[in-house]
């Protein structure tokens, strides 16, 4: 994985972030109005959490090289593309 796709997964988790807490705030407007059916908001928050905990686990377990910048998945203590130490 290279340093442009962590950004992309920053983004969209992020994304799923905003949109899932969008969803929730409709989903209580919602239900605030005495208006039940919230099946369409309950699978968009659904989806919207389990992209944003992959994304968070994606980012808690892979590190940047402060070296070269690329992403660095392997637990060694060496960076394998341009072999700086973390
Ligand atoms: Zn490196």
């Amino acid at each position: 994985m290279k340093f442009g796709k962590r950004r992309l997964v920053t983004w969209v988790t992020v994304g799923a972030l905003i949109v899932f807490m969008l969803d929730w705030g409709m989903m209580g407007l919602k239900l605030f109005d005495r208006n039940f059916d919230i099946l369409t908001e309950a699978c968009v928050g659904l989806v919207c959490a389990v992209v944003a905990i992959a994304g968070f686990i994606i980012l808690r377990f892979s590190r940047v090289c402060p070296n070269c910048g690329k992403n660095v998945v392997a637990k060694g203590s060496c960076c394998p593309h341009c072999g700086q130490k973390l």
